[in-house]
């Protein structure tokens, strides 16, 4: 009989600055509350896919993070959230996109994930499975935030480009239980101003969102573009006999690398034996983490 995992958690709030009308302390609270209630179902020996689900499920719950409640508003001032989950025994994964009144969008793609023969469902499709499996249904109106519309107005009026955003916010969890099965989840409105119907790289799996208990589960935050585009999550998990790397060396390099060619953000992961990774090439990265020691760790910046 084989030994227990050791059991970790690690949670982001986005890579890139913090919003100004929100503080440290604030922040603060609710990574904590998102991390233990992660951390509290692995030590009760639940699964690592319910612990990142339940620490999404605060982050979402928040008016602080781009997800769920509080996410950033589209070029037509309306809300399209996209999430993923991934396990990584099976290589088995869910994810929505562009979902408009499913009040936690991370439930839904688990939901895709265990009671669909599918990986991704969008748009109306992907309610209509989710209500069917009794997610919780809202007006979009729930989701809206003055704060919100104040930066989308600010953004309007500059004529910026959604990748000229520097507030990210979207959130995420990877995790690792007692029988060494890994999981990540990835929950976002994805970037302030974006076109109606645009995905980013949190619902594409192997872009944002990824997870192989053979080298580690991966989150991601930060211009979703360049994420797709470098196939971020997967490279980090994608197993190599040739590197003689740590996964937090290789994680750095992948960032530092997506910063020379424009790529801003930064990614969370952790490992079979519980190596925490917390890499990001923008100002801040809220996050929080509990490994082996059972210590929990909040930062912001570096
Ligand atoms: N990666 C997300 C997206 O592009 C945004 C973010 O992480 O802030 O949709």
């Amino acid at each position: 009989m084989s030994a227990d995992h050791p059991i970790a958690i690690v949670i982001h709030g986005g890579a890139g600055e913090l919003e100004k009308c929100f503080t440290e302390e604030e922040y603060s609270a609710v990574l904590v509350q998102a991390a233990c209630a992660g951390y509290t179902l692995l030590l009760e020996g639940s699964s690592s896919i319910d612990a990142v689900v339940a620490a999404v499920v605060v982050l979402e719950d928040s008016p602080l993070f781009n997800a769920g409640k509080g996410a950033v508003l589209n070029s037509a001032g309306g809300i399209e959230l996209d999430a993923a989950v991934m396990e990584g025994s099976q290589l088995r994964a869910g994810a929505i996109g562009a979902i408009t009144n499913i009040k936690n969008p991370i439930l839904a793609a688990r939901t895709v994930m265990e009671d669909s023969p599918h990986v991704l469902l969008v748009g109306r499709g992907a309610e209509q499975f989710a209500a069917a499996q009794q997610c919780q249904i809202v007006s979009p109106d729930y989701f809206h935030t003055e704060h919100r519309r104040e930066q989308l107005k600010r953004f309007l009026a500059a004529k910026q480009s959604p990748a000229d955003s520097h507030q990210h916010g979207t959130v995420g969890a990877v995790a690792l239980d007692k029988n060494g099965n890994l999981a990540a989840a990835t929950s976002t409105g994805g970037t302030t101003g974006k076109l109606p119907g645009r995905m980013g790289d949190t619902a594409l799996i192997g872009s944002g969102t990824y997870a192989d208990n053979r080298t580690c589960a991966v989150s991601c935050t930060g211009h979703g573009e360049m994420f797709i585009r470098h196939a971020v999550a997967h490279r980090l998990a994608m197993p190599s006999a040739h590197s003689a790397a740590s996964l937090s060396e290789r994680a750095g390099e992948i960032i530092r690398e997506l910063k020379l060619v424009g790529g801003s953000g930064g990614l969370i992961a952790v490992g079979p034996r519980g190596e925490l990774v917390m890499e990001f090439n923008t100002p801040t990265m809220p996050r929080a983490a509990i490994g082996a020691d059972g210590n929990l760790i909040v930062s912001f910046g570096r």
